[in-house]
């Protein structure tokens, strides 16, 4: 059977950089631009916010915007997808002296916890494996929490600009010197419409990269300035959904096992998770590895089926789906942070640079504390007698990250992720080795490849999963429809794919798609024609880890999350 990576998209990551192309006058200048307003992008917005207050004449130098932060959502959080239960520690160091955790919209602090394995009637508990252990952590929905964090960005004196996505990196002479805007208003064809807008040159003396997963302009900058990894990055794509609920739950809940096959063959790593969002919500997610290799694996459809079991239908009975939405997660780890974390004018935060803990499905406080650490670089080298563009200027943010928790925890579970590749029990023995060892064993690093390069296999998956009832069971159309997609049908394609590939290729980004994006069409010559509808994508990522290419769609497009 063919592998998806054998049909790489029409792209090139070349694509996304270039020179300053408006004439100077007509550039936007600012001190530092942000690329991404999520925790890891606002957290640095608001250190550096924070430091200048502190800091008047650097402040001045910086200009009119001294700091400006791009989102390519609607407006802040409408992009912001996590499960989310938040470890509050980086918040704290953000905010010390200014917000006490109980004036962050939390839902509530986590009290207790409960880890299943499931069949598919049967859910026994396990104890909890220390990595999944969250005592002590707050419950949050990312979308609010980014919500309220770029009010304290504004407040500490940063612009936000919803509704803009950065679509190349600007390079002259070697340095990153800021991002261009992407144009608005176009059609299909990409002939300006009456409402068009042009995308600007915004210059900047620094940029942040914190787009999160799949990084557009970060796989750009990687490439271009030589940053990729010891391996290569791997993914998981999460989908979630929000109910309210007749009952309240108590306590976070994660569970293992079915729906998913636990035999290596078939490379499904994963789980679900249930999370309490105070008194009448609660939020139910699935995250599955896309190394998979069944042509009809969907972690929608798998979500539908979860819910059918006992376990989840005592927590929904008498409830109602309120949000949905889907998202991939950076899986590959310690050896795939790109090395190193900066160039020229330029550093990685977040998402972006795939700080993501994945046993503990943890990675929102090492966005945030990444920020910080990134602001505090910045700041360091915009002092007099500093050039912030000169090379080497910002490495003290790698040395910041490797002196921090974020390279400790991540040392430590640095082939966890890769050995779950084995199966589910060699992957848990290499967990709990890896957990009684403080990270010493396993030695050295286990290989990643990439998602796409796995041969596919069809095993008649798709016949398992529930017909949709739209009161338990949902079909993809219908959570596009919640997510309040606001994509215009007559936008241009942003996703890059081939659109003549063998039937099994087609299948597969159909199924995998959680927006129904894809359909296969009519066969010729043994291939099959891909068809695409870009208006119903709510741009997780996934299609560009198994094959394809999303690139930024015009700004203000896309989902328009309120509670994910
Ligand atoms: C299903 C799921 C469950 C999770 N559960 C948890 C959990 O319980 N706890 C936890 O700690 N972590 C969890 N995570 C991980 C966590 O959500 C991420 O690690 C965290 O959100 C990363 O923050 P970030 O700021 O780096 O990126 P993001 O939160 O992804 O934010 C990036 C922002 O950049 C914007 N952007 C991207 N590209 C561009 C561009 N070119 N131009 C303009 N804007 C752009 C996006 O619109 C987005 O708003 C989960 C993730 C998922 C998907
Ligand atoms: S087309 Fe959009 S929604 Fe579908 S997999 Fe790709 S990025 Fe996700």
């Amino acid at each position: 059977m063919a592998r998806p990576s054998d049909y790489p998209p029409p792209w090139s990551p070349a694509e996304a950089v270039a020179e300053p192309t408006d004439p100077p006058e007509e550039r936007i200048e600012v001190g530092v631009v942000v690329v991404g307003a999520g925790p890891a992008g606002l957290a640095c917005a608001i250190r550096l916010g924070h430091l200048l207050q502190g800091a008047p004449e650097v402040a001045e130098r910086l200009g009119e915007v001294p700091v400006a932060v791009v989102d390519k959502g609607a407006k802040p959080g409408a992009h912001l997808l996590s499960g989310a239960v938040v470890n509050p520690v980086s918040l704290r160091r953000l905010f010390a002296g200014r917000r006490r955790t109980q004036d962050m919209p939390f839902f509530g602090r986590v009290e207790q916890e409960a880890v299943y394995v499931l069949t598919p009637r049967r859910a026994v508990r396990v104890p909890t494996p220390p990595p999944m252990r969250n005592h002590g952590n707050y419950v949050a929905s990312l979308a609010r929490l980014g919500r309220w964090l770029a009010e304290e960005a504004e407040a500490a004196g940063v612009t936000v600009l919803p509704e803009t996505a950065a679509e190349k990196l600007l390079v002259a002479h070697g340095r990153v010197v800021g991002v261009r805007t992407g144009d608005r208003g176009r059609g299909r064809d990409g002939q300006p419409l009456a409402t068009f807008e042009p995308g600007s040159d915004v210059v900047a003396q620094a940029t942040v990269l914190a787009e999160g997963t799949q990084g557009y302009l970060t796989a750009a900058a990687v490439e271009r300035f030589g940053l990729t990894g010891h391996s290569p990055q791997v993914y998981a794509l999460g989908v979630k959904e929000v109910w309210k609920v007749a009952r309240p739950l108590d306590r976070v809940v994660h569970t293992l096992g079915w729906p998913l096959r636990p035999q290596a063959r078939y490379r499904e790593f994963g789980g679900s998770f249930v999370y309490p969002m105070g008194e009448d919500m609660v939020t139910v997610g699935m995250v599955v590895g896309l190394d998979y290799r069944d042509v009809e694996l969907s972690v929608h459809d798998l979500l539908q089926e979860l819910k059918t079991h006992p376990l989840l239908r005592r927590i929904l009975d008498g409830g109602e789906r309120v949000a949905w939405g889907a998202k991939t997660i950076p899986e590959g780890g310690f050896y795939a942070l790109p090395r190193p974390l900066h160039a020229p004018g330029l550093v990685i935060c977040g998402d972006a640079a795939g700080m993501v803990n994945v046993p503990a499905l943890k990675g929102i406080h090492y966005a945030v504390e990444s920020g910080i650490l990134a602001a505090d670089a910045i700041f360091a080298a915009l002092q007099p007698g500093e050039a912030v563009g000169r090379p080497g200027a910002l490495a003290r943010y790698d040395e910041a990250v490797r002196g921090s928790f974020i390279w400790r925890d991540l040392w430590r579970v640095r082939n966890v992720r890769q050995a779950f590749g084995r199966g589910l029990l060699v992957g848990s023995a290499v967990a709990a080795a890896a957990t009684v060892s403080g990270g010493r064993l396993p030695p050295g690093r286990i290989p990643t490849e990439l998602d796409a390069s796995h041969e596919l296999v069809r095993t008649g998956r798709a016949r398992r999963y529930p017909a949709p009832d739209g009161k338990l069971v949902f079909d993809k159309l219908s959570s596009v429809y919640l997510s309040g997609n606001r994509t215009r049908d007559d936008a241009p394609n942003h996703l890059r794919v081939q659109t003549l590939v063998p039937r099994e290729v087609a299948e597969l980004w159909a199924h995998m798609c959680p927006a129904q994006v894809y359909e296969p069409g009519g066969e010729d010559a043994g291939k099959v024609e891909v068809r695409v509808t870009p208006s119903n994508c709510v741009q997780c990522g996934a299609i560009t880890a198994k094959g394809g290419r999303l690139t930024p769609a015009e700004g203000g497009s896309g989902p328009e999350y309120s509670l994910t």
